[in-house]
């Protein structure tokens, strides 16, 4: 038996689905594809399919199994279609870490279940614990199972945590490049069009996110992240503007010694950190020059113009179902807005409208926010 890791990718196709198969390329003595999972782009998965001979892969997307299938008869390679597939497969016994990476609440069921299987957890899927952070991570201390962050702020969190687990944090900032509207008023917003909002200065995303980015959403769901990963106190978190993107976050602890961890922008990064835990796997990523950054900036987020990271923190605060409102309600925003149905500031009054109308529940259950997720996207479609 060989002492790789066998890892299951869902969301494959995707940004960090891609940037994981990179880091898996260059380190193929240390981990081996058990199974691959998209959704729209079929092509893509079966190519990542014949490169890597996974054991599985799932097309969530049903009307594209046949060609998937078909496309990999000659391979030994089992094809599944469907979301309640990708829950099923993530439990395989062969199966020692998965890494979330479907975008939004469409990964809470599959990382749930690969929970409950006792899998290990590295953790790009932040939706999952703005909408159920407490049963998330009720359920992973119960199952002795660690969910390892992927999202760069708090893998730099985790990394300053290394040999601290065991002193108390007094604080956190969340550090955040402030996207491509950095500076820009309300006037210039309220025109905004899709195709400057996914033009990020620092990084390459899928495009709900790069929209989440630009409008501060993003940061907005960190912070809930953050809260779950690292059992804070919501005014243990603090946002911070950083337009260089170096430093990408930083511990406070109770003797005000700050830690923070630094490097140039790139996913792949955290993502190996993550898979590697808790091993330092070499790479060959450009390293980080002082004098092509003479100067590290950081200045107050904006709130008053960008007012999603007020609504964030407001439904933190909150807590019950409010945060799975909060996130239904911008995912239907930034698909409209994708599509030019609503404007750029439109996305923040149509989560607050929903935060206002739909039930608060104080302590939800699963299918609560089951019900909450759905009954905020029809009231969300029918605002716009
Ligand atoms: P992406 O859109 O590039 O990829 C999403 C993946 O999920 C694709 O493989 C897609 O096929 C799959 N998918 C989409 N809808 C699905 C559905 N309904 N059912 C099953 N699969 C579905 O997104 P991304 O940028 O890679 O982001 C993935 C997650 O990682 C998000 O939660 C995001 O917030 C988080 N994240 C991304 C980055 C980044 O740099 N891209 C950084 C930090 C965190
Ligand atoms: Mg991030």
């Amino acid at each position: 038996m060989s002492d790789k890791k066998n890892i299951a990718i869902l969301g494959s196709t995707g940004s960090i689905g891609t940037q994981t198969l990179d880091v898996i390329r260059a380190n193929p003595e240390a981990f081996s594809v058990e199974v691959l999972t998209g959704n729209g782009n079929a092509d893509l998965l079966i190519r990542q399919a014949i490169e890597f001979n996974p054991n599985t892969v799932v097309i969530a997307d049903e009307s594209k199994y046949q060609y998937v299938k078909e496309a990999l008869a000659s391979h030994d390679i089992k094809v599944f279609s469907g979301n309640k597939a990708i829950a099923e497969v993530v439990q395989m016994d062969s199966i020692d870490i998965v890494l979330a990476a479907i975008v939004g609440y469409a990964g809470l069921e599959s990382t749930l279940s690969a929970i409950k299987a006792g899998k290990q957890i590295a953790l790009a899927n932040k939706e999952t614990l703005v909408v159920a952070g407490d049963l998330v991570t009720a359920l992973a201390k119960e199952k002795g199972v660690n969910l390892y962050p992927v999202d760069s702020e708090h893998s730099a969190i985790f990394q300053c945590l290394a040999g601290e687990f065991h002193n108390p944090i007094e604080k956190i900032y969340l550090t955040a490049s402030g996207g491509p509207f950095r500076g820009k008023d309300k006037t210039f917003l309220s025109s905004a069009k899709k195709e400057q909002a996914l033009k990020h200065p620092n990084w390459e995303m899928g495009a709900k996110i790069t929209i989440d980015s630009a409008s501060l959403m993003n940061k907005g769901l960190e912070v809930i992240e953050a809260k779950w990963l690292f059992g804070l106190k919501p005014e243990q978190i603090d946002v911070i503007v950083h337009p260089q993107s170096i430093v990408h976050s930083i511990v406070q602890f109770n003797d005000g010694s700050m830690k923070a961890q630094m490097g140039l922008p790139d996913m792949k990064l955290p993502i190996q950190y993550a898979i590697g835990y808790p091993n330092r796997m070499r790479s060959d990523f450009p390293r980080f020059d002082f004098m092509k950054y003479p100067q590290l900036t950081f200045e107050p987020a904006d709130t008053k113009t960008f007012r999603n990271l007020a609504l964030a923190f407001d439904a933190m605060n909150k807590g019950g179902n409010a945060p799975c409102i909060l996130n239904a309600a911008n995912e239907v925003a930034v698909a409209a807005f994708l599509k030019d149905k609503i404007g750029f500031l439109q996305m923040s009054d149509l989560v607050e409208k929903c935060i206002q109308t739909i039930a608060y529940i104080a302590k939800p259950s699963y299918e609560d926010y089951v019900e909450t997720d759905k009954e905020t996207r029809r009231i969300a479609e029918e605002n716009i």
